[in-house]
């Protein structure tokens, strides 16, 4: 009866009893795991494993209470590198159903199947298997109808397990591993080198090509983030997965952080998808918090909190202010294709039984760095002379070319004007123009200051001007317009030399350099204009605050098409 009560503690569902059978199968070093459900595992739980196996005497030792091959010493509780590490799994397991162990080790002929029910044991017989391992529950909690009766129906009891299983196998890439349950694959995981090919085989390839990664390195902790476009936004935190050294975890303290890190970039009550990795010296963490072990503590609380604040916070602004770095994707894996702009995972690793295993010890390892490419967007073509239209990676990209093309002009005159190398193009004939009075007074008053901007102008006499020559990217503009939109701001502003009327006086030139909407662009054109727009910083907006471009997420695409939910 003890044993029945204290099994509650670890394993209060089907997922539970999965959870603790693919912990022990990663921990046993497997490479492939075949699982088998019935009814959401409430009839017949089968994880199947190929990892070093069992001697008679350890499969005997698994179900005793608090026997783990996995800690040899007091320090090594305090150091713990194994998903497992409190012996009270399969033995509480034991104690609510039929188990049926079936193991052999690779040094030995012979394998043995244990049975047992309700925690009596029943039988243990020699018996031929290939090396690994094989746990079979059958009937969980029969001898608990109290609890059996709190389980939940088969597919919601499906759904935690798939959810279960996708949690704990993303970061071990190189175990292929299968779900079936009632006759249907549920998952289908080939081994991987990338991170991003298994989130995407998980959770599909619109978030997976959408992420993009970020390392920090320090002293005590090595971080590794995957982060979705805000975009991509869920209302439920049922896509934060957090990872410390391996181990899926949930953590207020982490999820916090995250949320942090986003900002106001995230809308209230939405969460992202975000995948954290972290890895820390298992002396400066307690993971013997909570009998499932997904909960645990850090002994450098702030460290942890502010080091993904910052890491997030600054990736995302790094990335997202970038309007052409919103689809890019990681490769230098040669393995991977890219075949329409989408990644391909490569072929299913072969299995090769021969191979000597041990178990894994999840030292801190460097998880792979997955380069980022940029990606080019490919145009489309122009709408209404007005949006250039782009197909990216992950989504459609419509560009605002008025927008663009004056923050571009912007920028362009602004560096030229630090670096005193304000260009001038002269007219052979110059611009001969009329102004009123008034506004002649004003400018006479500038023509110095105008000067040193690139636009040379000469008083003809009365209110008549000449203009002599302008910055080059500016040749094309109605002047007159231009000046009656200048006087204003020379009217107002006292020196012109100040950031604040310079900005004012450029963001009026760029308005009048820049090409309009309504004019229509060959595909030369088009692409000049992304490249430019390309090799600036922050060009998500132009200079009066109006958005350059926005983003359809294939995502948002496809629930608009009701593809996805
Ligand atoms: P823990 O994982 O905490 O050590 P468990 O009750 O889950 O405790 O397992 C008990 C022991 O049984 C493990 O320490 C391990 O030695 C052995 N074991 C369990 N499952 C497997 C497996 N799939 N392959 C090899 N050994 C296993
Ligand atoms: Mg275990």
């Amino acid at each position: 009866m003890a044993s029945q009560i204290a099994a509650g503690e670890v394993i209060d569902r089907p997922a539970s009893v999965v959870r603790e059978l693919l912990d022990n199968s990663i921990d046993a070093g497997s490479d492939r795991i075949v699982i088998k459900i019935e009814e959401g595992g409430k009839r017949h739980i089968r994880v199947k494993d190929n990892g070093v196996g069992m001697s008679k005497d350890d499969i005997l030792l698994s179900i005793e209470s608090h026997a783990t091959s996995k800690i040899n010493s007091v320090s090594d509780l305090f150091a713990i590198k194994t998903l497992g590490f409190r012996g009270e799994a399969l033995p509480s397991i034991a104690a609510v159903s039929r188990i049926e162990i079936t193991s052999r080790r690779e040094d030995q002929l012979a394998g043995y199947r244990l049975q047992v029910a309700g925690g009596r044991l029943k039988s243990i017989d020699e018996i031929g298997s290939p090396t690994g391992t094989m746990v079979e529950v059958r009937d969980l909690f029969y001898n608990t109808p109290a609890r059996r009766k709190f389980l939940r129906g088969v597919k919601t009891e499906t759904d935690h397990i798939v959810d279960t299983l996708s949690r704990i196998v993303l970061p071990f890439t190189h175990i292929q591993l299968r779900l079936d349950g009632s006759g249907k694959t549920l998952l289908n995981l080939p081994a991987t080198e990338s991170i991003l090919n298994r989130f995407s085989d998980l959770i599909g390839r619109n978030v997976a090509v959408s992420m993009m990664d970020t390392f920090k390195e320090m002293d005590e902790l090595k971080l590794r983030a995957y982060l979705a476009p805000p975009d991509l936004s869920r209302t439920k935190r049922d896509r934060i997965f957090i990872y410390v050294n391996k181990r899926s975890i949930r953590d207020k303290l982490i999820t916090r952080a995250v949320m942090e890190g986003y900002g106001q970039r995230m809308m209230r009550g939405r969460y992202p998808h975000v995948i954290i990795f972290m890895e820390i010296d298992p002396s400066l963490l307690d993971v013997n918090v909570h009998p499932t072990k997904q909960e645990i503590r850090f002994h450098n609380n702030r460290l942890v909190y502010q080091t993904l604040v910052s890491t997030i916070e600054s990736t995302l602004r790094k990335r997202f202010h970038s309007i052409l770095d919103l689809g890019q994707l990681k490769s230098g894996d040669e393995k991977e294709e890219r075949v329409q702009g989408m990644v391909i995972a490569e072929p299913v690793r072969e299995y090769s039984g021969t191979e000597q295993r041990k178990p894994v010890d999840y030292k801190i390892e460097l998880l792979k760095e997955t380069p980022l490419v940029k990606e080019v967007p490919q145009i489309i073509g122009q709408l209404k002379n007005t949006y250039i239209i782009c197909q990216l990676m992950d989504g459609l990209l419509m560009i605002d070319q008025h927008a663009a093309h004056e923050r571009i002009v912007y920028e362009n005159l602004k560096n030229s004007y630090k670096s005193s190398k304000i260009e001038r193009q002269s007219f052979l004939i110059p611009h001969k123009m009329e102004l009123s009075m008034k506004d002649g007074r004003i400018i006479q008053k500038r023509l110095d200051q105008l000067a040193r901007l690139g636009l040379e102008i000469d008083h003809f006499g009365g209110s008549t001007f000449l203009l002599r020559s302008v910055p080059p990217i500016l040749i094309n503009m109605e002047w007159e317009k231009f000046l009656l939109d200048l006087v204003p701001v020379l009217e107002n502003e006292g020196d012109l030399s100040g950031e604040k009327a310079l900005d004012r006086l450029l963001t009026i030139m760029a308005c009048h350099g820049a090409i309009r909407a309504g004019q229509r662009l060959s595909r030369e054109e088009m692409i000049q204009l992304l490249n430019q727009l390309e090799e600036l910083d922050l060009p998500t907006h132009c200079p009066h605050g109006r958005p350059i471009s926005k983003k359809f997420s294939y995502y948002e695409i496809e629930r608009m098409f009701k593809r996805v939910i």
